[in-house]
Parts: structure tokens; sequence; C-alpha cells
């Protein structure tokens, strides 16, 4: 359709050398344009021309001291892209990688995902180029407090609701949370989700990812008269999401047999032990090849993208964007792969996820399948305002509930547009239409 393309373009033109938020925003807007021809009114509106605009940038100086003295100076971001059905809400990534592209890219995503879980909260992102590896829990904590200290000034429980992504777990929560009540001088718990569980969390938070992404996919795999039982299952990572979805898939009785870090992935035909894993990651914070020293039997390869030559039932890419690549997919397909699921946000490379689609492998895309993690932070919010907590077995069947509608207003939404079983387009439309309507209702603003 003319008029997508035509935005499209402008936005290349306009956000130059920004790849990834090139990449999701054709991604998007493509998969919408049968809405977009049905509903006059979204052009006349100008609604795509807004839609792809941030409401706000936010770009600061993050300065902090090091344990040598010396003063270090880092980005920090927070884009506050769109606000129509709720309070922006989505996480800080703390990366070397981090830019302008990624944080726009993931906000862009997080509208529509966060539209999909049926809860009220709009679309925002934020982080910085940080890298938190080697780094001191006193170095850790002072850079927390000063990307804070200018944080701050611009989020807020109605406002803007920040929570954890890559590099942002527990602890750092807790001291952007220190810092943020100290300099407001007032418990507003809602201003942040993934607290601990003493101070205001949500049980089932921190698994809200992994399960969430496993109750997407079993839904898939019903459909497809399949289920997990007895499959062999790659989960790149051994982050957050790949740490509960390796759980829950095992929980599903799949056989989970390789995971990975940054530096390299560890195969382990017996099936993963995640005790081992959560010993490594969760605690004493060290590189997946030490896996190996208590299952000698498992193997440990250097580099990240040898994972995926694993054969496998069933891929979830559950650490980073453009992990798997078109090469990576035929590998995967050659290999009898019939079930993808992105846990990770833009893991999948969009020729990548073509391939997948057109040989007709399963294919959950993360805006719907890694939406759990944002929807109990939704539910964290809801808990805060009531100063009240349900618990664990309370979160996870919401999250159950929560997963399942999703599945269905995806599988619904790309039926009703011609596009059968494709979750890529049907995830898109109905995240879209949402946010459309109320744009449409509050007038140009
Ligand atoms: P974590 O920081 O807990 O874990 C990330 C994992 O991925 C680590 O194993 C990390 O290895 C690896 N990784 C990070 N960057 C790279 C890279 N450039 N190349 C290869 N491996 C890498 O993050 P999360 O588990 O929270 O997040 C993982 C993905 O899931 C991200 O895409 C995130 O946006 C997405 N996501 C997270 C949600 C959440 O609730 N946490 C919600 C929805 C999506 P290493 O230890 O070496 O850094």
């Amino acid at each position: 359709m003319m008029y997508v393309q035509k935005i499209i373009d402008k936005v290349i033109a306009d956000n130059p050398g920004e790849e990834e938020f090139h990449a999701t925003v054709k991604e998007v807007l493509t998969s919408i344009a049968p809405v977009v021809e049905k509903h006059p009114e979204y052009q006349e509106q100008a609604i795509l021309e807004r839609i792809v605009e941030p409401e706000r940038v936010i770009m600061f100086r993050v300065p902090w001291v090091d344990d040598q003295g010396k003063v270090q100076v880092n980005k920090g971001y927070r884009v506050q892209f769109n606000s129509a059905i709720g309070p922006y809400k989505g996480g800080l990534r703390l990366h070397p990688s981090v830019n302008l592209s990624i944080i726009k890219f993931l906000g862009f995503e997080q509208i529509f995902k966060n539209s999909l879980t049926g809860l009220p909260i709009g679309g925002g992102k934020g982080g910085s180029n940080f890298d938190p590896k080697g780094k001191s829990d006193n170095e850790i904590m002072r850079f927390c407090q000063s990307f804070m200290t200018e944080l701050s000034r611009h989020i807020g429980q109605d406002t803007d609701v920040p929570a954890g992504d890559i590099g942002v777990g527990g602890r750092e929560i807790g001291y952007l949370f220190g810092q943020y009540k100290r300099i407001r001088n007032a418990y507003e718990a809602g201003v942040l989700t993934g607290k601990g569980l003493g101070y205001w969390g949500s049980l089932a938070r921190k698994e809200a990812t992994g399960y969430g992404l496993l109750y997407f996919v079993r839904h898939m795999l019903a459909d497809a008269n399949e289920s997990l039982a007895g499959k062999t299952v790659v989960i790149s990572g051994s982050g957050n999401v790949a740490t509960y979805a390796i759980e829950k898939a095992q929980e599903f009785g799949a056989k989970v047999v390789a995971c990975s870090d940054s530096n390299g992935y560890i195969y382990d035909k017996d099936g993963i032990d995640l005790d081992v894993v959560k010993e490594i990651k969760e605690v004493k914070r060290a590189r997946i090849s030490e896996y190996i020293k208590a299952r000698p039997n498992a193997e440990y390869h250097e580099g990240c993208k040898g994972i995926w030559t694993i054969k496998c039932d069933v891929a979830l890419p559950c650490a980073t964007q453009g992990e798997i690549d078109l090469e990576s997919a035929k590998v995967l397909v050659e290999n009898g792969v019939f079930a993808v699921g992105e846990g990770a946000n833009m893991p999948s490379t969009l020729d990548a996820i073509d391939y997948f689609l057109e040989k007709g492998v399963l294919f959950a895309p993360a805006k719907a399948a890694n939406a759990g993690g944002v929807a109990v932070s939704a539910l964290e919010m809801s808990q805060n305002s009531m100063r009240y907590s349900w618990t664990f077995e309370e979160v996870d069947n919401k999250l159950k509930d929560i997963m399942k509608n999703i599945y269905e207003n995806s599988t619904k939404a790309a039926e009703e547009y011609g596009f059968k079983g494709n979750l890529v387009v049907g995830s898109n439309i109905a995240g879209f239409k949402k946010v459309a309507d109320a744009m449409i209702a509050h007038g140009v603003v």
C-alpha cells in the first residue's frame, strides 16, 4: 500500500542510521497495511505519521565515580513513545550496545506489546550504554543512583513506569528505587516494577516472561496437535528470560539441551541442569562456560551463533536482538525445527522470519510471546495501587489467562484479515487497533 510505504520511507529518511528502528517500523507498518486500508480514518487522522514519532525522547549524561576514584561518563536514554492507553511502560537496558536506535526500536515494539496484554499501559523504553560486566556492587549502585537522579524528573507512577531488561534485574531495580524514594521523599512504589518482594514487588514477576513464553508456545503447539512433552528444545541466553523459559519448558516435559551467554553456549545432550545455570548466573554472576565444571559430559563452545546448529524440535531465542539470521534459520529448518518462539525482543531478523513462515514453521513473535513480563509488571502496579498483594498462584493464573487471550486475539486478527496462522501479522494488527482508536478519541495530540 502506497500510504504505508510512504511512511516507512519517511521514517528511514528522517531517522538516519537507526537500523533497528527502521526494521521494526517496516515490520509493523507492513503488516497493518490491510487494517489501514479498511479504516480510512487512520489515514485521515495521520495515525501512522503520529505513531512512529515518539511523544518525547530524553537523553542525558550519567557521570559516576569508579572504584579507582576515576570519573566515568555514560549516555542515558528514556524514550516515551506513546501514552494513548496508559502511562509509558517499558524496561531499562544496560548494555554497551545501547544507542538511540535500539531504545527507539524497543519502545516502538512496546506500544503494541503492551496493548496486546489488554492492560492499561502505554509504550516506552530506556537504558544506557553502561556495561555492568565486571563492575563491583558499589559501582553498579553509584551508576544507578546517578542515572536515577536525572531520570526521576521524567517518571512517576502515573506518568512513566520503568522496569528491568538486559542488565537490569532485582539488584539494579533496588538501587534505582532507593534513589527515587530518597529524591521524592515519598513511597511511590508504583514508579518501578520488578521490585524485590520485601518492598512491594510482585510474586511471579521474575518468572513471568519465561513462563509466559511457554504458555504462549503451548497454545500455538496445541492448535497444531503438538505438545512440548518429549521435545528437544534449544534456548539461547541464560539471563532472566532464558532461565525461567528453561524451567517451564522442563516442567512441560521438554528436554532443553542448550543455553548461552554473550561469550558462548553449552550443549548438554542429557538435558540442562537448571540449578547449575542458576548458581552460575544468579548467584556467582559468572560465565556460562563454568557449566562444564559441574557437568563434565556437557560441551562448551565459544561464540553465540553455533547454538542454532544444534538439532532441535523447538527453538526459543531468549538472549538479544538479531541472534537468528537467515543463515541460522536455514540450518534450523534443515535440522527439523517445527516451532520458534521469541523470548527476546526481535531475536530473528526480518528475512529469517519470512523464511520460517515460508517453510511452515510455527512462529511466535516476540511482541506477543514475551508480553508476559510486562503484563505481570502491570499486575505489580495494580497490587501497588491496592496496597495489597496476590499469591504466586493468583498472579500465575492471571498470566496464563493473559497469554491465552493474546494468543487468541492474535490468531483471530490474522484470520480476519486473511493471514490465517500468521501470528506476526495477527499480533501487530491486534495491538495496533486499540492504540489507534484511543489516539483518534483523544484528538490531535
Ligand atoms: P538478562 O540481562 O537477564 O540476560 C540476557 C542474556 O542474553 C544473558 O545471558 C546475556 O549474556 C545474553 N546477551 C545479552 N546481550 C547479548 C549479545 N549482544 N549477544 C549475545 N548474548 C547476549 O536479560 P533478560 O533475560 O531480561 O532479556 C533477554 C531478552 O528478553 C532481551 O531481548 C529483552 O529485551 C527481552 N525481554 C525481557 C523481558 C524481561 O522481563 N526481562 C521482557 C520482555 C522481553 P551475558 O551474561 O554474557 O551478558
